[in-house]
């Protein structure tokens, strides 16, 4: 632990962990698992519970399994059995050999049902699912017994059996646990343990199985299995704790591990439910998984984040058992603070506007040496050419200043160009609609480094020489949704309140030559416009870079806007 670390507050977990060593529990071990669904790739709120589950096994010295819940076989593919492994290596996070599946298990699933069943604690049902609905009650009133709960124990082996061999259609039958069907707790009533599904291909286990057990059965045995000791999940597995816990009290596992509740991750003006991820992806609302607006870890990659900025943020939301929603702010400050230190400084302009130096020679060249972080000298230096014909950006330039704010260049006033000369602005030229197209400037050669003698120039603005420029795409970002919680509003779709422009693309911007040594994932603030991440796409003929995030909060200005 950093000594950071030892100044933090300690959350819930950290406690009954604590707790539970004291106590001599599981002799001082702490083994964890993270277990996702192989039915889309990971986004937020899973790295909260990577961050969560990898953090507490580090904290303790102790171990923390990747396992795939794979009892689902329809919906799941390798694709994202691939994804899930590269995003958590990406996190930081090493699970080491303990890779598993539950699908790792089935064998010894089948044969803890096999003992349920001899101690009369499981039966074949024969109702279907309709009649197993009405017989299971409400929240209000008890269940009724199924007809099939007292069949013998013979019986039922036989029917289990043969279920396994293929011999009954999906849904004729299922096996399910013999508890209480007048249980207050609607998951006690009788829960299903197996159902028969033909003519599955499963990405682990083929066509070996044509029954599988269901999650709630599954969890707690492949957690014991594992000798995991602490089983953590979020809130809404609360109701199900009694159901895991009576499952390895009816078998001979020999271990049983603790299940511990926290609230999940919910992110403002985006949705973090794999299911309605997976339509945005299928409908082509956005590109791919892997889309930078998409609050998958995938995306958030492409979009520039770092994994150290994601463990971060994790760690600043902190972990508890209340309901929140986590404002979109919070993970756009962990990213800024994150490059703010560590992207190098460039320039680039967004907003072309030629510049011509009518004063500076057509041949000459200057190659002017400028640091790459304002505050870290040990980023070094580079290079930036200085000619006659430059960029500025377009809303750096206005004929009259609209008010004493504007501090850029206006027609016949000065401004100095970042890391360079003060210019001033002679001569405005437009094309016949009135439009402009370039400027006629001088550059005053005495103002390198140096700030003119009884002039007053405050404004610095940012420029690229245009015979040296790199052309290049930049993608700007917002959010994906116009409502902070666009699935909580009853009746509404949340594809109805997606934000049209998300995504918006500037074709024409000029990069300083710098830049087109650029790779894939490099990332820079793009000085005065924000941070910005070299995309992994080259199959445009100009490089295309993706904004991560602007310089400072555009979020609080968005809530004004809207209160
Ligand atoms: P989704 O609803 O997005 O499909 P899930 O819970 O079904 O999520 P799993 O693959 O089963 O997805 O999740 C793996 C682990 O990640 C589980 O332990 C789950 O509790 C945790 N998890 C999922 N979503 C969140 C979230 N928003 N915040 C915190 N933990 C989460
Ligand atoms: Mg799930």
């Amino acid at each position: 632990m950093s000594s950071h670390e030892e100044n933090k507050p300690r959350h819930f977990i950290q406690h009954i962990i604590d707790e539970d060593i004291q106590q001599g529990k599981n002799d001082g071990k702490v083994v964890t698992r993270f277990p996702p669904e192989p039915n889309g790739f990971l986004h937020i709120g899973h790295a909260k519970s990577i961050c969560l589950n990898f953090g507490i096994a580090q904290e303790y010295q102790g171990q923390c399994n990747l396992r795939f819940d794979d009892t689902n076989p329809h919906k799941e593919n390798l694709e994202f059995v691939k994804a899930i492994q590269e995003d958590v290596r990406w996190l930081g996070f090493d699970w080491e050999d303990r890779l598993y599946y539950a699908s790792d298990y089935f064998e010894q699933l089948y044969g803890f049902a096999i003992e349920l069943i001899k101690n009369g604690k499981a039966y074949i049902c024969d109702l279907n699912a309709e009649q197993t609905r009405e017989y299971r009650g409400t929240l209000t009133e008890p269940g009724k017994d199924s007809p099939y709960r007292e069949r013998s124990v013979e019986e039922n082996l036989d029917l289990f059996t043969r279920m396994r061999a293929g011999d009954f259609e999906d849904g004729s039958r299922v096996l399910r646990a013999r508890i209480d069907m007048a249980s207050p707790n609607m998951n006690m009533r009788d829960p299903t343990l197996y159902r028969i599904r033909h003519g599955v291909i499963h990405h682990q286990t083929g066509e070996e199985w044509c029954i599988y057990p269901m999650y709630d059965y599954t969890h707690p045995i492949s957690d014991a299995l594992e000798g995991v000791t602490h089983s953590l999940c979020t809130l809404e597995f609360e109701d199900h704790r009694p159901l895991y816990d009576w499952v390895l009290d009816n078998i001979s596992v020999g271990c049983h591990p603790r299940q511990i509740e926290f609230s999940r991750l919910n992110l403002q003006y985006t949705v973090t439910s794999k299911r309605k991820l997976t339509q945005l992806v299928e409908e082509g609302i956005v590109e791919g998984w892997d889309d930078p607006r998409m609050p998958t870890i995938a995306g958030l990659r492409r979009r520039g984040f770092t994994p150290a900025s994601i463990r971060e943020f994790s760690d600043r939301i902190g972990v508890t058992k209340s309901e929140n929603s986590v404002e979109m702010g919070m993970l756009e400050s962990a990213i800024r603070d994150d490059l703010n230190e560590h992207a190098p400084r460039r320039m680039a302009v967004l907003h072309p506007l030629k510049v011509v130096l009518e004063n500076y020679p057509e041949d000459k060249l200057e190659e002017l040496t400028v640091p790459n972080h304002p505050q870290n000298e040990s980023m070094g230096t580079r290079t930036i050419p200085f000619t006659r014909e430059l960029y500025i950006d377009r809303n750096d330039f206005m004929e009259v200043a609209p008010n004493k704010k504007f501090k850029r260049l206006v027609s016949g006033g000065e401004v100095r160009l970042r890391n360079a000369y003060v210019i001033r602005c002679d001569q405005v030229i437009k094309n016949e609609q009135g439009d402009i197209i370039e400027l006629r400037c001088s550059c005053d050669e005495a103002t390198l480094g140096a700030n003119p003698e009884g002039r007053k120039v405050k404004g610095v603005i940012h420029w690229v020489s245009a015979a040296h420029a790199v052309e290049a795409e930049l993608r700007l970002y917002d959010r994906l949704f116009v409502e902070p919680q666009p699935d909580a509003i009853k009746e509404r779709d949340f594809k109805e309140f997606i934000n049209p422009d998300s995504l918006r693309s500037l074709t024409q911007c000029y990069l300083e030559r710098s830049l087109a040594d650029a790779r894939a994932g490099d990332s820079f603030q793009f000085e005065r416009e924000g941070y910005f991440c070299v995309d992994a796409d080259h199959s445009h003929n100009k490089p295309i870079f993706n904004r991560t995030v602007t310089l400072r909060d555009s979020w609080a200005k968005i809530e004004q806007k809207q209160a």
